[in-house]
Order: C-alpha cells, then structure tokens, then sequence
C-alpha cells in the first residue's frame, strides 16, 4: 500500500532526521532501527546494532525502562550513555510503545544532557562545600537583603533560612551598630572593595559570638552590585584569649602583685560580659576562703567570705571549692546551698551565681571564679568560654605567686626552723641598725650557740639534733615583740637583735628567755632541759656596722661558754683584747712549730715496788721571746681550737724518740718514754704505718713507746679512730689512759679499749690525805686496774704522804713534783747520773 509505505517511509525518514539519538527496537529488545543520532552518540554503525540485542546499547531490557517510566512520577529516565571511543555521555531516556502489524515496538529517544548534567554535578558539590564548612556564608540581593545562607550559619547563629530570609544582615546581626557605619559599608561594597572586620555578632536567644566577617561584593558587566557574599567565621575563644592573655600576661611579665592581676581578670570579663558580676576567692591549704578580688561587688560583702571553710552546702562558691566541679546556683533564693548562707546579705539585685573552680598543679582548688546574674539563668556557651579561658590564666598566676613565695621562703628561711636565714637576718638586722642610727635609740645582738649540741647529735642522732633546733628556735620567738629578729645564723647559732633596748633591759629579756628555753622537753627518745649560751653586744658601744656587732656578740657568747654552760655574757673590750691575744697566740704557735721553737721536758716516772724507774713523761714546753714561758694547760687548747694540734703531736712522738735514741746511744739506761696525743691523731689512719717507720729509723722497739689519750677518746665519733688504736695496739706500742677518773669514765668503755695502763688524775692526788672520798676513788681505780691487769700509775705525788697512801693501796707507778719536776734534755741525764 504506496499510502502506507509512504506514511512508514516518512516515519522512517523523521526518526532518521531527529536531532535526539532514537532507538527503535521489538518486544524482543531486538534493535530494529538506529538513527544517525545514535551512530553519533553511541559512535556504532547501525549495521552493526540493527539485529543485535539493544542490551548492547543498554544495560536493561528496553521494556523494563518503559515499565519504570509509565511508574515514575514524571521523573525523568538518566542514563550515562558509553561511547565507543571511551567517553560517556549523559540522556535523558523517553520512550513510547508503538504497534504495528500486530507487532510491539519501543522507540526510545534520548536527549543529549552531558552539559546540564555536569552543571548539576557541579552546583551539588559546591553546595557540599558552603554547607559542610564551619564558616557561616550569606548571600544577599541587590537590595541587601539575605537570599541564601548555607548550613553553616544555621548552625553558627541558631536561625533558620526561612526566618532571615529577606532581612538585613547587619540589622539583625549587629544591631547596634549605627546607621552610618552600615552606610559606609554599603558604599565600600558598591565600588567593589571587600570588607574585612572582626564584629561582636548578636545570634539566637541574646547569645553572642566574636566573628571574624569577610564581604565580598558581586558586579555586573555594567559594575552594579548583584550580590554581596558574606563569610563569618566564629572566633570567640581566640578573641577572648587574645583580649585576656594580653592584658594578663602583660601584668605578670610586670610582676604586678596577684590581687592586682585577678582584679584585672574581674574587669576585663566584665568588660566583654557587662551583664556579669565576678567574684574571685581564694582557698588556703586548710580549705579556708579569702576574698581575693571582684570588680563591682561590694567589698563588703567579699569581706563576710573571710575564713569560711568550703564544704558541701556552703554557697556555691564554697561547694564548688569542695566539688572541684563547677557550680551552678539558677536562684539563690531557694537553691539549697545557699541555706546557711542567706542571711550575707547579697547586694541589691543579684539572683544567681555560677561558680568555677580554678585547681591547681595537685588537682585541688585553689582559688573559685564566680559569675553573678541580676536574672535566674544560668551560663551562656559564651560565658563557658569566657570561663575556659580566663580560669587557666588566674590559675597560672595563682601558682606562679606561690612558687614565688615559695623560693623566696626557700632563699630567705631556714626550712629546719623556718626562720629567716643568714641573708635575710643580715637584710632585716640592717635596717634595723639603720633605724636605731636614724633615732639614736640602743640595739642589742643576742648571738646564741646551743650548749653540748654536738653531744646530742652524737649520742641521740641527727633527727633529735634537729628537733631539739626546732625547739629553741620556737621557744626564742616566744614572749618576742613583733620589731625583734630572730634568725638562724648557721648549725646551733642563732641571732635575736631586740631594737630600742638598753643594758638593764637586755638582761631581764636575755634571763627570761634562758628560763624559756630551759624547760624539758622530748628530743628523740629522751627528754632533755636545753642550754644555751648567749653573748651579748650593744649598738652604739660595740660597734657601728653589723659584721662588728654579730662578731663581737659572738666573742661574749665565747666567754660566756668558758664561764660554764647556761650563761650569757657581754662583750667588753678586754674581751676583745683577750681575742686579739688569742690571734697572735696562735700565730706565734704556728710558727713555732715551724722554727723548731717548742720543747720537750721529761718527767721521769717510778716504780713504787722497788723504786727504780718505769719511764719518763714527755711534756711539751714553749718558750716565747716577748711572752716567755708559756704554758701547755694554754697552748694545748689553743692548738685543738685551731688545727695545729695534730701536727704538734706527731712533733712530740718524733722528738720523744729522737731524744731516747740519743741517750741510749749515751748508754743512759731509760726504759721507756711516754708521749701525750690528742684524740684527733687518732683519726689519722696513716699514725701506724708512720709510728713503725719511726721506731725503725732510731732502732727502738714498740715497747719503748707509750701513747697517752684522755677519756675525750670515748666521746669521739669519728669511726677511724678505734680502729688506729686497734692498730697500734697490734704493733705493741702501749696505750695509757690519762686523768683517769675526771671525765665520762664509763667502765665497759674502757674494757673495749686496748689499753695497758692507767693513770690516776692529779686532782684525786692532791686530796688523797684530807678527804676520804678521795682515798675511796683512788681505792676502787686500783681496783678496776687490777681486774683488768692494767698498770696504774699515780700522777701529781707531791708528798711522801700521798705516795705512802698509793703505795698501801697497792699503786705501781707514781709521777710527781716529790721525785722530780719535768727537766730538760740536759737536767735529765745529770739527775739520772745522780740517782
Ligand atoms: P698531763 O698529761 O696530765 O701532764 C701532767 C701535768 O702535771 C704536767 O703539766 C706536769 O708538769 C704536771 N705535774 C707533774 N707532776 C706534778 C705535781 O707533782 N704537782 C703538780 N701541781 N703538777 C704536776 P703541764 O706540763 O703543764 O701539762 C699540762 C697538760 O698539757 C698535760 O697534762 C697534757 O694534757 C698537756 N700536754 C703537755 N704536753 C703535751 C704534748 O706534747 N701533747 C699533748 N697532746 N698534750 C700535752
Ligand atoms: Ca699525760
Ligand atoms: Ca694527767
């Protein structure tokens, strides 16, 4: 049928001419037609199509698409199209069924939607970008109202699109900014310049946020403003941190004093929230509040915190101190916290109060940050803010004023007693001689040196050295008027300086604190009555300067020391001259000892049985050109007090064997020679090795020598010393204890000591024919000699009385003016000549 065929032909012909790509294919998704569109689109020819199965042009059967079309919603079919060469294409599918000839047919057109599709891609992911930032984006028109904001402002300011949409940004925003201002911005958009600023932005429920604000302007061709684009970027907290830490940080860089610094804090937060009042507490160790700064509360009412102990249900300051947690108190009229609080009376207007507790480096609260409300509410997240960065600050100024005062207590206090040091007795003391100087008023130095110290440390140890310290140092600050020092100046010496007070005042202060300082008390284990002794100088007599007065002091304490314990004592210049003596003394010993100027004189010692002699006994003589003799009872204790004893004594055992090495090479018969020595050559873990060499070089035996020490040996600590007698024991060098009797003699001592022989103390002597008691002791030292087979020598004989007591009581040796003086050298030898 030509009608027919013409019609097909020309239907033919208008899908071949379409501009859209149109698939024709049967009920068997078989493809029966293919346009040049299509050979376009899907770059095949359509011999190669027509036949084949369209699955090679879709993925799903043409039917299943028309089915999902004919469901659909008007939504259009998109598919992404492959081309031969690689590329893709999008179309947008449409499809209608057609039959003919009892036949079904599809005839799918598609429209070419790369572009479109690509737009749309591209506008989806910039949407993704504005709304996933934190940034809050707004668009306005041409008349500067809001035709877009992003999710970011929504979330930032808290209203929604459809509630800002068609508003000014800035009227809403920052109402309080003047017309003017908003004017000039306008115009500086108008001619295409950005804007950049940092606003105070108003948000949601009177909330409010620092804004970092960047407008750009949008022109057209003609340069007229389409659009104007607006980014706020939240910086609140960095903003507040720059405000706050710069100003604090300033002050303490300024070393401005703490309360000046969080007074600092109270008027910079109430500078960016004038809607709060602060308040800032400070918590002692104990737990107690101090008001430490506020900016518009009344002083009055920080003042009735004063030394209220933090606790649950004291305020909400006080609780959140207790808490360690923040706390918040919406209406002080009737949260429970405040119930036993109430009645401080608040000041006018205030109805709420959070408070935060600032902690410090051991997780305790040390101070509490409290934001007052004139309304019942609670904080804002701007308030929380301004408290997250304002709290780390004033903590770390708190802790920076108490290691502060810590070093300064570390570098100013003695921490044993906790009072001030040498540095800072000295400092305190200046001023007050300056001010004695400036009044013309007396001053007294009190130098105090605490009797038998090392005693005490010696026999009860270290820790009950440092409590009894610890109580002197108490018991000298008591009955004290708040203008007198007292210090510690080293070891057991203390300094009290008691300013506007004369002599007669001294004494009846200085005898009150002696009566003080007496009382028993427990050190350790044992309970002791302290002594001191004091030396005492005055300002103006005894000097001008510190240095002089401490020092001159310290001499009087030194006399007073001499005069027996407990005493006090003032300095007088003969005093000082007695020092001075004392100075050149030792000087003049030491050189002495140098030039070879010092002596020995030899007593000889006898044998009571039979009467021949036992020994002799070294003792050293000094002969000085101006002072003449000098004695040994005075250069003795002058060599111990200044060193030189140790060298003198090694002086003497190597001139004793020197001298008897020569007289035995005279033939003189001499058994053996006795030589005095100071514990301290006792220390001196070298004295056996040096005793044998000596011994050696003048050919004498260990037998020849004797070593006397005194009962000090048993007083010394020092842990080398029983351990050189052990030593020259071994070597067969005999020991004699000498003045036995006078000090601490303690019997199961004296058994532990390697000792051969005894000697009885002159004093005992001297009384042996007047007083019983005397005959008692010399009786039992015998004794106890006898028990320990020593050989006990009796010392000071002067009359045959004396020694015929000694002899019945059994004595062994005696020694005494009544047989011979100590002679020299010379003397020696005649009146062995003449025996
Ligand atoms: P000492 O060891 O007890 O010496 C005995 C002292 O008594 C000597 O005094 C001696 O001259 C004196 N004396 C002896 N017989 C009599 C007497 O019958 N009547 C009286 N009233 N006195 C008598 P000296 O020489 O003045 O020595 C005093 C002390 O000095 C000595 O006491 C001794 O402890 C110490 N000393 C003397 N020379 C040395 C020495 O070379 N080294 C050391 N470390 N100490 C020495
Ligand atoms: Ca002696
Ligand atoms: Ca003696």
């Amino acid at each position: 049928m030509p009608i027919t065929h013409s019609l097909s032909e020309l239907f033919v012909q208008s899908i071949e001419q379409a501009g859209n790509s149109v698939v024709v294919s049967d009920a068997d998704n078989c493809v029966v037609l293919f346009n040049q569109a299509a050979e376009l689109l899907w770059g095949l020819k359509r011999h190669e199509v027509i036949g084949q199965d369209a699955k090679c042009l879709l993925p799903q059967p043409v039917h299943g698409y028309y089915q999902q079309q004919e469901n659909g919603d008007g939504e259009l079919l998109i598919l992404r199209i492959p081309h031969r060469d690689g590329g893709q294409h999008w179309g947008s599918l449409s499809i209608s069924r057609v039959a003919s000839h009892a036949q079904t047919y599809f005839v799918t057109s598609i429209k070419d939607i790369t572009r479109q599709h690509e737009e749309c891609e591209r506008l989806r992911l910039l949407s993704l970008v504005t709304d996933h930032s934190d940034n809050a984006i707004i668009i306005t028109d041409e008349n500067w109202r809001i035709s877009y904001v992003n999710a970011g402002f929504e979330r930032m300011s808290g209203y929604r699109f459809d509630q800002v949409c068609g508003q000014h940004p800035a009227a809403m925003l920052a109402p309080y900014l003047n017309h003017e201002v908003i004017l000039a911005a306008r115009q500086t958009l108008s001619s295409g310049q950005s804007i950049k600023t940092d606003q105070l932005t108003c948000i949601q429920n009177g909330e409010r946020l620092w804004c970092s604000v960047v407008v750009n302007p949008i022109l057209d061709n003609q340069g007229r403003l389409l659009n104007a684009v607006g980014i706020l970027t939240d910086i609140t907290s960095t903003k507040m941190h720059e405000i706050l830490q710069h100003s604090m940080l300033n002050a303490m860089v300024r070393e401005e004093p703490l309360e000046d610094l969080m007074l600092l804090a109270c008027r910079e937060i109430e500078r960016i929230a004038p809607e709060v009042t602060t308040s800032m507490l400070l918590v002692d160790e104990e737990g107690l509040l101090h008001p430490l700064a506020t900016h518009s509360l009344r002083a009055s009412y920080c003042q009735s915190m004063e030394g209220i102990r933090i606790g649950e249900g004291v305020g909400t300051c006080g609780t959140a101190a207790f808490r360690g947690q923040p706390v918040i108190t919406k209406d002080i009229a009737s949260d429970p916290l405040w119930d036993g609080y109430r009645h401080i009376e608040l000041p006018e207007g205030l109805k709420s109060c959070w408070s935060t507790p600032i902690m410090g480096a051991n997780q305790r609260a040390i101070a509490t940050l409290a934001f007052y409300f004139k309304e019942v509410r609670g904080p804002s997240e701007f308030h929380q803010r301004l408290v997250d960065v304002i709290v780390p600050l004033c903590a770390l100024a708190i802790e920076r004023e108490k290691s502060r005062a810590h070093i300064s207590q570390l570098a100013f206090y003695d921490s044993l007693t906790e009072l001030p040091n040498r540095s800072l007795l000295l400092a305190n003391t200046e001023q007050a001689l300056h001010a004695a100087q400036r009044n013309k008023t007396s001053l007294a130095v009190l130098f105090i040196d605490v009797d038998r110290f090392k005693q005490v440390n010696d026999s009860f140890g270290h820790p009950a050295g440092d409590e009894l310290l610890q109580v002197i140092a108490r018991r000298l600050q008591e009955n004290r008027s708040q203008k007198d020092i007292v210090g510690r100046l080293s070891g057991d010496e203390f300094v009290v300086v008691l300013p506007d007070c004369d002599n007669q005042r001294v004494t009846e202060l200085v005898e009150q604190m002696k009566l003080t300082i007496a009382q028993p008390c427990q050190v350790g284990n044992s309970r002791v009555s302290p002594s001191v002794s004091i030396g005492v100088s005055m300002f103006p007599e005894d000097g001008h300067d510190m240095g002089t007065l401490i020092h001159r002091a310290d001499m009087a304490m030194y006399q007073a020391k001499n005069a027996g314990r407990g005493r006090f004592s003032f300095f007088c210049h003969e005093l000082n001259q007695l020092a001075q003596e004392r100075q050149a003394m030792e000087n003049a010993l030491q050189q002495a000892l140098q030039d070879g100027a010092l002596e020995l004189h030899y007593q000889p010692q006898i044998n009571i049985a039979d009467g021949r002699l036992y020994g002799v006994e070294a003792l050293a003589r000094w002969h000085h050109p101006h002072w003449g003799q000098v004695s040994p009872a005075r250069f003795i204790p002058l060599a111990e007090e200044c060193g030189l004893i140790v060298e003198l004594g090694l002086w003497g055992i190597r001139e004793a064997c020197r001298q008897l090495a020569a007289w035995r090479g005279k033939g003189a018969k001499l058994p053996a020679i006795s030589v005095n020595l100071s514990p301290t050559n006792f220390h001196d873990l070298a004295l056996p090795a040096m005793l044998t060499q000596l011994l050696d070089e003048h050919q004498l035996s260990p037998g020849d020598l004797t070593l006397e020490l005194t009962e000090n040996i048993l007083m010394d600590t020092n842990p080398s010393t029983l351990k050189v007698l052990n030593d020259v024991h071994a070597l067969g060098i005999r020991l004699a204890m000498d003045d036995f009797g006078t000090g601490y003699s303690s019997l199961s001592y004296l058994r532990q000591l390697p000792i051969q022989e005894l000697k009885l103390d002159r004093s005992f002597v001297m009384d042996l024919e007047n007083d019983a008691t005397a005959r008692t002791l010399s009786d039992a030292v015998i004794h106890i000699g006898n028990s320990l087979n020593l050989t006990v020598v009796a010392e000071g004989i002067e009359t045959e009385g004396q020694h015929e007591i000694l002899r019945q009581q059994g004595y062994h040796v005696a020694q005494g003016y009544l047989f011979s003086r100590p002679l020299s050298a010379p003397d020696l030898e005649r009146w062995l000549l003449a025996r």
